[in-house]
């Protein structure tokens, strides 16, 4: 078994420093700087303008739909995802445990509540057997769509989320959801530009969600996306999140309760800068991910890799450890000497406003979120 401290010099190679590694920080490389100053001198820096235009158009591309929204960051995303798809109070929206926090919390904004069901090994994302399973057991197929006959209400939506950008089992998600009437949304708040049997994450679901904060592998300060393929659905989302106006050239007319989560230009425009390089920072990053693949393989330690008919976009990289002592002490080790690793998230039942929600036999998520660490995974 190879020892952390050569794990932590081998970080520190790949780094070209003995200063602090974090785990993902922003690269700025490109057009950041000249988009912005353009920007401000336009005096456009607020909801309107040429980036908010350009980054949905450049997002349409990048995830082959329709239509894509920029909104103020990922979870008010997912939230409109939700609503658009009619998710309302007192409904289940099938999702994972494993995930972090904003998944559960944009459910619970509708006043709908999350049932936690496990997650594949493989993935680390929704597991299609466990949502088949659920259906299996408490689901009933009514006119309108999918019941759960034990708690009499609707499962109305179903929101797997592709853990560090490693895309979940979409076609039997799909197929699964396809029966039972559910719609599926992707929160890809993780995975721009993953891709799964040749296809980017986000293009598969109804509506997809993408996150652009900070830590994400492209951020433009704070920001989101709404993707669909459905052009009508992009619409609505587009209207809802700019305060459900109807256009008129100087009334002020809202004839539904809207949001105002619209994305400023001035974050646009670096959003606009950062997506230019989406594709050099995956190729970067799929080269750190080889070095960390063939560094690990001869140790004790498993670095996580793609599955197969898919590409991750190796946003956060992760190492899988024997157990739970194992991995304490390489958290432990790691941190005290400048290289900052994490351990994945605690599931979601187990924090107060969401443990009195359904889960199933949650023995995958438990096996994972007590041995996955995740290691600096910045471009370089
Ligand atoms: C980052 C993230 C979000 C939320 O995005 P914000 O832009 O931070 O609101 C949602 N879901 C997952 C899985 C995320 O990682």
């Amino acid at each position: 078994m190879t020892s952390i401290d050569s794990v932590i010099s081998f970080i520190k190679e790949q780094y070209k420093t003995e200063a602090f590694i974090p785990l993902h920080v922003p690269h700025f490389g490109g057009n950041e700087k000249k988009y912005l100053l353009e920007t401000i001198d336009s005096t456009f820096v607020s909801s309107v303008g040429p980036y908010v235009d350009q980054f949905e158009i450049m997002m349409q591309k990048i995830t082959q739909t329709q239509k894509a929204v920029a909104v103020v960051n990922g979870t008010a995303a997912i939230q409109v995802a939700l609503r658009l798809l009619g998710v309302k109070s007192g409904d289940e929206v099938l999702t994972q445990a494993l995930t972090f926090v904003a998944t559960a919390n944009a459910i619970a904004y509708q006043n709908a509540t999350p049932v936690f069901l496990d997650v594949d090994l493989d993935t680390m994302g929704l597991s299609p057997k466990a949502v088949s399973l659920f259906l299996e057991e408490f689901g009933e197929l009514r006119e309108d769509g999918c019941y759960n006959k034990k708690t009499g209400n609707k499962i109305s939506a179903c929101l797997p989320m592709h853990t560090f950008g490693f895309p979940v089992h979409l076609d039997e998600l799909l197929a699964i959801c396809n029966t039972w009437k559910i719609a599926l949304i992707e929160d890809a708040a993780e995975s721009l530009g993953s891709e799964y049997k040749g296809k980017p994450t986000g293009c598969f679901g109804k509506l997809s969600a993408f996150s652009f904060n900070g830590n994400k592998i492209v951020t433009c300060g704070g920001g989101g996306a709404i993707v669909s393929n459905d052009l009508k659905l992009g619409e609505k989302g587009k209207y809802l999140t700019t305060t459900a106006k109807i256009p008129h050239p100087y009334e002020y007319v809202h004839d539904e309760m809207g949001y105002n989560f619209r994305m400023p230009n001035l974050n646009a425009a670096l959003a606009c800068a950062q997506l230019e390089q989406l594709y050099s920072f995956l190729e970067n990053k799929r080269k750190l991910a080889k070095e960390y693949e063939s560094f690990f393989a001869t140790s004790g330690v498993k670095f996580r890799t793609e599955t197969p008919e898919t590409k991750a976009n190796y946003w956060l990289m992760c190492v899988e450890l024997e157990n739970k002592i194992e991995r304490d002490l390489f958290l432990e080790t790691t941190n005290k000497n400048n290289v900052m690793t994490r351990p994945i998230w605690q599931l979601m039942y187990r924090l107060p406003m969401y443990n009195h929600c359904y889960r199933d036999q949650q023995v995958n998520a438990e096996f994972l979120e007590e041995r996955i660490v995740n290691i600096p995974s910045s471009v370089r």
